[in-house]
C-alpha cells in the first residue's frame, strides 16, 4: 500500500514535470516567434507623406512614430499657389512649446522663410514650398511623448497643426 502510494506521487510528479516541461518549450516556440517578427513591427525607418494644398490643411492631423525611428516626411504642396501666398512648411516643434506665442514670432521672420534663426523651439523643419513643389526632411524620432506640428507661414497654424506621437 504504502510502496503504491509513492508510486503514485512519483507517477504524478512524472506527469507534473512533463506537463510544466511541455508549456514550457510551447513558451519558448512563441518567444522566438515574437522575436522573430519583431523586425518587422518596429521598422527602422518610417516613410510620411503629408500633403497641403492651396485650402491650406494639412491631410494629416495625427502622425505615429517609434522613439529612435529614422523619419523620411515628404510634404507635398498640392495647389498652384506660389510660396509668397500659400507657402507651407511642416515644422515639428519641442514639448513645451506655446504654439501660438511661437508661430507669432515665426510669422515675423520673413527672411528666412518663417523660422526665426536659431529657434529652439523647432525640432525640424521643412523648406517653405510653394503650389507643385516638395521637401522631403529625414530625422530621428525624439525621445517618446506628443509633439506638435504647424504650418509657420503667417496665418496658417490656426488650420495647418497637427499631433505629432513618438511611442
Ligand atoms: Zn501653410
Amino acid at each position: 500500500m504504502r510502496k503504491l502510494g509513492l508510486f503514485a506521487i512519483a507517477a504524478l510528479f512524472a506527469f507534473t514535470a512533463c506537463n510544466s516541461s511541455a508549456e514550457k518549450s510551447e513558451s519558448t516556440t512563441e518567444d522566438t516567434l515574437s522575436k522573430a517578427a519583431a523586425p518587422e513591427l518596429v521598422e527602422k525607418e518610417i516613410s510620411i507623406t503629408i500633403n497641403a494644398g492651396d485650402d491650406m490643411m494639412y491631410d494629416l492631423t495625427e502622425i505615429k512614430v517609434k522613439e529612435g525611428q529614422t523619419v523620411k516626411l515628404t510634404l507635398n504642396h498640392t495647389g498652384k499657389l506660389p510660396k509668397e501666398s500659400m507657402g507651407h512648411n511642416w515644422t515639428l516643434l519641442a514639448q513645451g512649446t506655446i504654439v501660438s506665442d511661437f508661430a507669432a514670432k515665426a510669422m515675423l521672420a520673413k527672411d528666412s522663410d518663417y523660422i526665426p534663426a536659431g529657434a529652439t523651439e523647432v525640432i525640424v523643419h521643412t523648406k517653405l514650398i510653394g503650389g507643385g513643389q516638395s521637401d522631403t526632411i529625414e530625422f530621428s524620432a525624439p525621445a517618446k511623448g506628443l509633439y506638435e506640428f504647424i504650418c509657420t507661414f503667417p496665418g496658417h497654424v490656426g488650420m495647418m497643426k497637427g499631433t505629432f506621437y513618438v511611442e
